[in-house]
């Protein structure tokens, strides 16, 4: 796969010499997602719990109406209304579309921004602690490296197609990421995966705040990461009704390999689909509750090594 931008050494030279001063950490991007948005609440409430002597972090509510309805969203998903043709598109005024030209204001210009950005979600589906990188910049796949090193729950998935924009809320900013946790029911916390958050985000501050205080960091030389490939939609019967459901084998089996040849879903009437891709591909956002109205089973990736210069 092809990433949106190449970013070359001399790039990621002149970034590491730079300093990260401003981050952004959003929660409640989507209202029913409650741990990033309980997160935002309680950092808020005491902001000494994030203060690092050289780093500034705020916390900002992503969707703060459908929070209070603990809704997904009100009119459209939020997540993908970060195109900069839309964010300039002053016709487009549903409750997300305005409110991404908010966010937009207060942490763009899209592509242009000094901010880190963490935008916070969780999933229904079994992916643990995710990484969500919209783009290849060096920065991000170094920070990854690190998290990954010094938490070995962490996994990261590169969301990239091509040169196809991204829309996601962490588009805005070059450097930063989603993080992506689960599984969790929506509309509902997880004392567990709330503390697991927390500590991802606390070893993220670390890490920039050790680069701004030009501390050398040991670090391995390759990032295991799992690439965006495709969707896959569910079965459907000719008039376009719902025609089975993931098949149990599969259920839960996000990062697990599938090969060529394994049950991938189970039809209504008791039959079995097999996977007819052929070579072995890694499902990710299995059966995620979210994704049913978009009529997306779930997403495939490519399992790489990614080899990462320090400088
Ligand atoms: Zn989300």
């Amino acid at each position: 796969m092809t990433s949106t931008k190449q970013y070359n050494a001399f790039e990621a030279i002149l970034l590491n010499n730079n300093h990260i001063r401003q981050v952004v950490i959003v929660g409640g991007t989507h209202g029913n997602e409650r741990i990033g948005l309980y997160l935002v609440k309680k950092f808020n409430q005491d902001s000494s719990l994030l203060f690092r002597p050289n780093l500034t972090t705020t916390c900002l509510i992503g969707n703060p109406q459908a929070c209070k309805e603990n809704r997904r969203y009100i009119d459209t998903d939020l997540n993908r209304c970060f195109i900069k043709a839309d964010l300039d598109n002053q016709l487009l005024g549903r409750h997300e579309e305005r409110q991404a030209k908010v966010l937009h204001q207060q942490l763009g210009p899209k592509g242009n921004s000094d901010n880190f950005l963490l935008d916070l979600h969780s999933t229904t589906a079994n992916m643990g602690l995710t990484l969500i990188l919209v783009n290849d910049h060096p920065f991000n796949l170094h920070l990854a490296a690190y998290l990954t090193h010094h938490n070995p729950q962490v996994r990261v998935y590169r969301w990239t197609q091509g040169n196809q924009e991204n829309a996601f809320v962490s588009s805005l900013c070059q450097l930063g990421f989603a993080i992506e946790v689960g599984p969790i029911p929506q509309g509902i916390l997880l004392a567990s995966l709330f503390q697991e958050t927390e500590t991802l985000i606390h070893q993220t501050l670390d890490y920039l705040e050790q680069i701004n205080r030009d501390v050398s960091l040991p670090l391995p030389r390759t990032l295991p990461l799992f690439q965006h490939l495709d969707v896959v939609d569910f079965p459907k019967t000719s008039s376009g009704e719902l025609a089975g459901m993931v098949h149990p084998q599969l259920q839960g089996k996000d990062y697990q390999p599938l090969n060529p040849g394994d049950p991938i879903f189970l039809t209504f009437e008791g039959q079995t689909l097999f996977y007819e891709g052929c070579s072995t591909v890694w499902p990710i956002f299995i059966n995620e509750a979210a994704y049913y109205e978009k009529d997306i089973a779930m997403c495939l990736t490519h399992k790489q090594d990614i080899s990462l210069k320090w400088n």
